[in-house]
């Protein structure tokens, strides 16, 4: 059995997917993509943009920014 550090060494950094997959020549005309939008990405980061805005880029604190959904 594969330790759980193998395993994600296998994990391309950048997609997710298996190296094999993804890292495979072939995988230039076999792989498809669409692109969409996370929309809790987008508001969480449209509120940490804010937040700079009003305190600060410089701010310390503006390092350990981190966001929530409040729907
Ligand atoms: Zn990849």
């Amino acid at each position: 059995m594969r330790s759980l550090a193998e395993y994600e060494r296998s994990l391309c950094p950048l997609c997710g997917l298996p190296r094999s997959i993804c890292q495979d020549p072939k995988a230039e005309l076999t792989l498809h993509a669409e692109t969409s939008v996370c929309w809790a990405t987008a508001h969480m980061q449209q509120a940490m943009k804010r937040w700079t805005d009003a305190n600060g880029r410089d701010n310390p604190a503006a390092n350990a920014l981190t966001a929530h959904l409040t729907c």
